[in-house]
């Protein structure tokens, strides 16, 4: 059976509609408490509650005095301190001042901070070299975020600069999405490991890191599989023995085209794989295949770097996401204007790796295609986005392209 043409069977479908089938496929998350030491990258399952107002007290945001704003006298007569973490517990009358420190509680009676660079002090007594509005220099109590209020919501990723707001309202510990199990099956005979000066006719295994890298930035917990050669026998053992410890996910690299050795399908149908599309109308990437074989996910990438890396962020990377409950599984979209002409193909949408950069008016701009044929993964490297041409289409210099921010 393995001979039959199985792929001619089935159609051809968009990218929108292949990733909206992933979404479909991954059940609900796990949730799992971490410390906040290993919470940046993760997907939160709680939604994060300010458990004070912020700031606590009136702060005052300058070195200087605090007073009232109306105070007509003279000159003030310093009655105290307010330091950072140790305030002024008295009250501020008429023609008094308290000397305060940025961070410091704002005592009682003061409505206003003048900045030290704004006074003249001599023998415990302070002058205004020009009077402070109401309020000035003060945040008031609870002006940041008020008790309660949610400052983060389930699903949400948390990037490295939200950790201060976890660290803030006490969560030194935090539920997010367990990391998915991802095992990766490099394949093809011509394929030795890194650490090999490749022979005749062999090349070096780029795919599995690539893919190491790629899962882990993404959350996934990365499990490499011993490499496979294309044999339809031992690809089938290879990936019965790659799902005996259930990973959520598993990635196999190459042999999903249409040569005569190219067995990834073949192997997936003869072990009964469920399979939910195996041919896409996408450039890179036409014929990458997902399917389901007891409880993994399993995706069959052409075996090009570069194609491994556009299917990655296109599929994977939303399977990843979505299996640790985040609510945005996609690449974030925008738009840029075309430095020169892109040309799409004929029979398939493209999504072209290509470069940004912007232009003196304030525009992002598609500077170069990051993408001389699916094997130069060397410009690949260099590239920012996907740009979206729809199949018979192209974008032409100066026009606006739709983009798929990688980073
Ligand atoms: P395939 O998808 O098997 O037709 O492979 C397409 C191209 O990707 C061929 O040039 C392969 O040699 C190359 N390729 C396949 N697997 C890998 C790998 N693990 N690392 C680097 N290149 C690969
Ligand atoms: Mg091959």
């Amino acid at each position: 059976t393995c001979a039959l043409p199985i792929w001619k069977n089935t159609q051809m479908i968009s990218v929108p509609e292949a990733i909206d089938i992933v979404k479909k496929e991954v059940g609900a998350s796990v949730a799992e408490r971490v410390p906040i030491s290993e919470a940046a990258g993760r997907i939160l399952s709680e939604d994060i509650l300010a458990d004070s107002d912020l700031p606590p007290f009136n702060r005052s945001q300058m070195d200087g005095f605090a007073m009232r704003h109306d105070d007509d006298s003279e000159s003030l007569r310093i009655i105290g301190e307010s330091v950072a973490g140790r305030g002024f517990d008295g009250k501020v009358a008429p023609g008094t001042a308290v000397r305060i420190m940025t961070g410091a509680r704002v005592p009682e009676g003061a409505d206003a901070v003048q900045k030290v660079e704004s006074t003249e002090e001599s023998d415990g007594i302070v002058t205004m070299l020009e009077a402070p509005e109401a309020g000035q220099n003060i945040v008031k109590s609870g002006e940041e975020v008020r008790k309660g209020h949610r400052v983060m919501t389930r699903g949400e990723i948390i990037g490295d600069n939200a950790i201060a707001t976890l660290a803030s309202f006490g969560y030194s510990t935090v539920e997010v999405g367990a990391r998915p199990k991802v095992s990766i099956l490099s394949t093809g005979s011509e394929i030795v490991s890194i650490s090999e000066t490749p022979a005749k006719d062999q090349i070096r295994n780029s795919n599995s890191e690539l893919l190491r890298a790629l899962v882990s930035r993404t959350g996934g917990e990365v499990s490499i599989r011993p490499h496979a050669d294309d044999d339809l026998e031992q690809l089938k053992s290879a990936i019965s023995d790659a799902l005996v410890d259930g990973p959520d996910i598993l990635i196999i690299t190459g042999g999903v085209s249409v040569g005569d050795y190219d067995f990834t399908k073949p192997a997936l149908r003869e072990l009964g794989a469920e399979i939910f599309f195996e041919k896409v109308s996408l450039k890179p990437g036409k014929p990458t295949v997902f399917a389901r074989l007891g409880e993994t996910l399993i995706f069959g990438l052409p075996g090009n770097p570069v194609s491994v890396a556009v299917t990655f962020h296109l599929f994977v990377r939303t399977a990843i996401l979505a299996m640790q409950g985040a609510i945005e599984c996609g690449l974030r979209e925008g738009f840029a204007v075309a430095s020169k002409d892109f040309k799409g193909a004929k029979e398939r949408d493209c999504y072209l790796p290509v470069s940004l950069g912007s232009d003196f008016q304030g525009h992002l701009v598609i500077e170069a295609q990051r993408f001389g044929g699916s094997s130069n993964f060397i410009a690949f490297s260099k590239a920012d986005a996907l740009l979206f041409i729809p199949k018979g289409g192209r974008l032409e210099q100066d026009g606006i392209g739709r983009i798929y921010f990688l980073r």
